[in-house]
Parts: C-alpha cells; structure tokens; sequence
C-alpha cells in the first residue's frame, strides 16, 4: 500500500484557537478513508487545512501529498494537483453560471496537464450525461452556482464537480446529510464508480448508511482535534451500540 497522504502532528487554529491538536493519520492511495467523530471534534477544519481554506491557521505540522510538504501551497494549487473537497455548506455564489464555473475549472486542469480546452459544445455533451447520471435537473447547470438550490441539490452539484473534474484525492464533508434515499444511492453509485484502485477519498459522516453503500477500507475517529483510534467497520458497529463513549470517553 502506497501513501498519498501523511499528516504529522497537525496542528491548527480557527481565529486563534487551536482546533486541530496533533493529528497523525496516513493515507492510503486507492482506498475509502471514513472519518467519524462527535460534532466540533475538527473534521471540517481537517479538510479545510488540506484544501488550504484561509480561514485555517497551521501553527505546527505538516501535509505531505504526494511526497509534498503541501502546507504552503495555495489553495488553486491543490486544486491543480488534484485534491478535490465537497463542502459540507457549499456556497452560493450569485453571478457565476454553474457550467461556466465548472467548464473554466475544468479547462484550468486540463492546462496544466497539457491538454487542449474543452470548448462550449463538447463540454455540454460531457455535462449532459453527467447530469443524467446523477439525476439532476438540466436547468440547474444554466443556473449561478448554487444560488436556490435545496440542500439535496448542492450536494449533488459538488458530486457533479467531482465528476468533471477527476480528482486523484477527494474529501467528502458530511456529502449525506440533506439527501433523500435516492439522491444518496446515486451519490454512492458516483463514488464507487470512481472507486479505480488509484483514487483516495475521504469521506466524512456520521452516519452508517452511506458506509454500507460505499465500504470504507479504513475508518478514523475523530475526537478534540485527534485521531482518537484507527480501523475497520466494526469501529461503527460498536459506536452504533455504544456511541463515542465506547472509545473511552465520556
Ligand atoms: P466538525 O466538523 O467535526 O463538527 P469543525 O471542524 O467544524 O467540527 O469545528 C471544530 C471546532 O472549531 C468547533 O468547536 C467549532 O465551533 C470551531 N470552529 C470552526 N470554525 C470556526 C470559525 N470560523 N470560527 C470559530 N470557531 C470555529
Ligand atoms: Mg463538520
């Protein structure tokens, strides 16, 4: 097993409180990484660092990606280098039309892979069966990017960007929370069809049911900004029976 991603002793802060408190997790290419753990224990702030979000301070530590020390990279950068992360409160952001917004980001990666643009024609026919796929309305992608869509519908509009864009590392934030059952079996289906041996997710829940549709190799509980314990499926098993208390707290 190959790493992707190492995190050392990460620590950062929000507004000068510190958040994360040493985290140490690996990360393993080609493999489904589950992160649980109770509200405010810093999942979002975890995949905020590693996108590099401004708002987030690293005071100690370090991200390697791809052998990379990433920590000073700007966020676009990332972006370029193939981490890719669904927000768990995805912004609206009115003024800038869906499928321009995703055709200019997926033009930028194919610029810096070499590759010729996608011009207005072929990236509608990629972007149609996408939409199809995922059951989303046509009209959403002629709409501003997330202006008016119900929870269900941006979090599917981040699984569409995910799908244009093909990133080798993906964090999904909490993806299953707001969606109806059809909407997260076709979320799922999504994932485990870019399940290809060589992408990495993350995915972020608290809940069981999306882990049954996509099986994590690795589950990590997340507690007061550490990895608190590291392991399988039957880590859910018995925090389903028990709760967090299970891992020793109170
Ligand atoms: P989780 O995703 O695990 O529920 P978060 O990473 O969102 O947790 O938050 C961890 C802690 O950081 C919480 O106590 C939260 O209140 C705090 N926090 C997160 N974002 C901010 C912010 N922008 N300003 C101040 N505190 C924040
Ligand atoms: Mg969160």
């Amino acid at each position: 097993m190959k790493k992707i991603m190492e995190i050392k002793d990460l620590h950062a802060s929000i507004n000068n409180k510190e958040i994360l408190k040493g985290i140490d997790l690996d990360l393993y290419e080609g493999k489904v990484h589950a992160i649980m753990g109770p509200n405010g224990a810093g999942k979002s702030t975890l995949s905020k660092t590693i996108v590099g979000h401004p708002d987030v301070e690293v005071t100690q530590g370090e991200i390697l990606y791809k052998g990379k020390n990433i920590i000073d990279m700007e966020p676009e950068e990332r972006a370029l280098e193939g981490i890719f992360m669904a927000f768990q409160h995805p912004v609206e952001i009115p003024g800038v039309n869906n499928a321009y917004f995703l055709r200019t980001a997926l033009n930028a990666k194919r610029k810096h892979l070499g590759l010729p643009p996608l011009n207005a024609a072929e990236f509608l026919r990629l972007l149609k069966a996408k939409l199809k796929e995922l059951g989303m309305k046509e009209e959403m992608i002629h709409r501003s990017l997330n202006e008016g869509f119900s929870g269900g519908e941006k979090k599917l509009n981040e699984i569409l960007q995910m799908e244009i864009l093909e990133p080798d590392f993906v964090i999904l934030d909490e993806i299953d929370s707001g969606l109806d059952i059809d909407a997260l079996k076709r979320v799922s289906d999504a994932v485990n069809k870019m399940r290809d041996g060589k992408r990495t997710f993350m995915i972020i829940t608290h809940y069981r049911k999306i882990l049954d549709y996509i099986e994590p190799d690795f589950v990590h509980i997340l507690k007061d900004g550490k990895v608190l314990k590291t392991g399988g499926i039957e880590l859910v098993d018995a925090l389903e029976r028990e709760g967090y208390k299970v891992f020793g707290e109170s």
